[in-house]
C-alpha cells in the first residue's frame, strides 16, 4: 500500500520472489502472478470503455489486479465504492511515488471516495521515525498529492494517521488473533522485528477500515507488484466467517502496477542513490544532470543508431515519457516510432524529457504553493 521502501532489518531479499517489506525489488513476475492469483488487467477491457479506463491500463503499467470487478461493476453503475490508500512518511515525494497516487487519483476521478492512511507506525518500525517527524514529512506529502489532483473534498479524502486511528488500531489487534505466526513468517520472513508484523496488520486493518465503518462495499487499493502478499492477507483475513458474519466484507480488491526502475540504470528508485531518482521539488539543475546521466536504449554512435534504430524498451528516458510525460497515447506511440526507426536520436529525445519535467515541475510547484496550507491544516486536525 505504501510506496516507500522499508530501510532497516529487511529479510534476505535473495530468497525472496517477491518482497513484502516494500524495497521495490520484483525479480519474476510471471512467477509473481501465478503464485498470488494475479489477474490480467486486461480481462476488465470488455467492461471498462476504453474512455473510461487509465492510460496505465493500456500501456501494461498497471498490468493485474485482484477482484476489480466489483470495483468496475460500480463504476459503470455509478455505485460507492472506496478507494484505499496511503504512504510511509520518509522523505520528499519523488517521481517513482507518483505511480500509486495517479492510480488513486484515477480512481476518486471514477467516483470513489479516497481513505488515505498516513502509515507514520509502520514509518517508526521501518525507520525509526518519530511520530513528529513523520507529521511535519506527511504535510510535505499531501501537498504534492493535492497538487497531483487529488480532490481536497473532505468529504471525497479521508486523511488520517495510523498512530491516532483507535479503528486500524483496534481492528490490526483483534486481526492478529486470527493469523497464526507461520502465516506472517511465509509472508514477511522471520529475520525481521515484532512490529513489522504489527504493522502489516495494522495495514490489512487500514483497507478493511472504509467497510468497518460504511458497511460492505467494494473496495480498490493500488499497490506495487512487490506489496502482492499484503493483498493476499487482507483478503484472507476479510474471507474468514467470523468477519464475514460480523462485517459481510466484500472481499478487496487491488491493481498491480510496474515499479519505475533508476533513472541511471540501477534496479529501483533509491534515495539512497541519489543519481536513480528526483523529487518533484527539486532543484531543476539537478534534475536535468540525472536525465543527462539517464540509461538509455541508443547505439554506440550517432550514425549506427541512425542505421539501427534504438530500444526504447531498455530506456529509462522512455520509461518515464510512458508513465508520466506522454499522457497521450499517440505522442508515445509517435516517439517509439521515431526511436525503433533511428529518426529520433538521444540526446535530442533527452531535452524534450527536460523540457517536460521543467513544465510539469512548474505547473506543479504552482499547485503545491496554493494547497499547502490546507495540507498542513488536514493533516494536524484529523482524528
Ligand atoms: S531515442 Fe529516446 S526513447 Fe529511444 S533510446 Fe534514445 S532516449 Fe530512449
Amino acid at each position: 500500500m505504501t510506496n516507500e521502501p522499508h530501510t532497516t532489518d529487511s529479510p534476505d531479499q535473495e530468497n525472496l520472489v517477491v518482497d513484502a517489506l516494500g524495497t521495490g525489488v520484483v525479480k519474476d513476475y510471471d512467477r509473481l502472478i501465478n503464485e498470488f492469483g494475479i489477474e490480467p488487467i486486461s480481462n476488465i477491457f470488455d467492461k471498462l470503455d476504453k474512455n473510461k479506463r487509465h492510460y496505465f491500463m493500456d500501456r501494461g503499467i498497471m498490468f493485474g489486479h485482484t477482484g476489480l470487478q466489483t470495483v468496475v461493476d460500480a463504476i459503470n453503475k455509478q455505485k460507492p465504492f472506496a478507494v484505499m490508500t496511503g504512504i510511509k512518511p520518509s522523505g520528499k515525494y519523488h517521481i517513482g511515488s507518483m505511480t500509486t497516487a495517479l492510480e488513486v487519483i484515477y480512481f476518486q476521478q471514477m467516483g470513489g471516495d479516497v481513505s488515505f492512511a498516513i502509515a507514520d507506525i509502520e514509518s517508526y518500525v521501518a525507520s525509526g521515525l518519530s511520530f513528529e517527524k513523520a507529521t511535519e514529512i506527511s504535510v510535505d506529502n499531501v501537498a504534492d498529492l493535492f497538487a497531483l489532483g487529488l480532490d481536497t473534498d473532505p468529504d471525497k479524502t479521508f486523511i488520517y494517521r495510523q498512530s491516532e486511528d483507535q479503528i486500524v488500531q483496534k481492528y490490526g489487534h483483534i486481526f492478529s488473533s486470527h493469523v497464526t505466526m507461520n502465516t506472517l513468517k511465509g509472508i514477511y520472513g522471520d529475520k525481521i522485528r515484532v512490529g513489522y508484523y504489527n504493522a502489516a496488520l495494522i495495514q490489512v486493518a487500514d483497507i478493511l477500515r472504509p467497510q468497518i465503518i460504511n458497511g460492505s462495499l467494494p473496495t480498490v487499493t493500488p499497490i506495487g507488484a512487490d506489496q502482492a502478499p499484503h493483498g493476499r492477507l487482507t483478503r484472507d483475513i476479510a474471507r474468514k466467517q467470523v468477519f464475514q458474519e460480523k462485517f459481510g466484507f466484500t472481499l478487496p480488491s487491488f491493481t498491480y502496477h510496474l515499479m519505475l526502475q533508476g533513472i541511471d540504470g540501477s534496479g529501483k528508485m533509491s534515495k539512497s542513490m541519489p543519481m536513480s531518482v528526483f523529487t518533484l521539488d527539486e532543484d531543476f539543475k539537478s534534475i536535468k544532470k540525472k536525465i543527462n546521466n539517464a540509461l538509455t536504449g541508443g547505439r554506440d554512435t550517432a550514425q549506427e543508431q541512425k542505421e539501427k534504430g534504438a530500444e526504447p524498451d531498455k530506456c529509462r528516458v522512455y520509461d518515464l515519457f510512458k508513465f508520466v510525460f506522454d499522457a497521450e497515447d499517440k505522442q508515445l506511440l509517435d516517439r517509439r516510432e521515431r526511436c525503433l526507426s533511428g529518426e529520433l536520436l538521444c540526446g535530442y529525445c533527452k531535452k524534450d524529457l527536460k523540457d517536460a519535467i521543467e513544465e510539469y515541475q512548474k505547473e506543479h510547484l504552482e499547485k503545491k504553493k496554493q494547497v499547502f496550507e490546507l495540507a498542513l491544516k488536514v493533516v494536524n486536525s484529523n482524528n
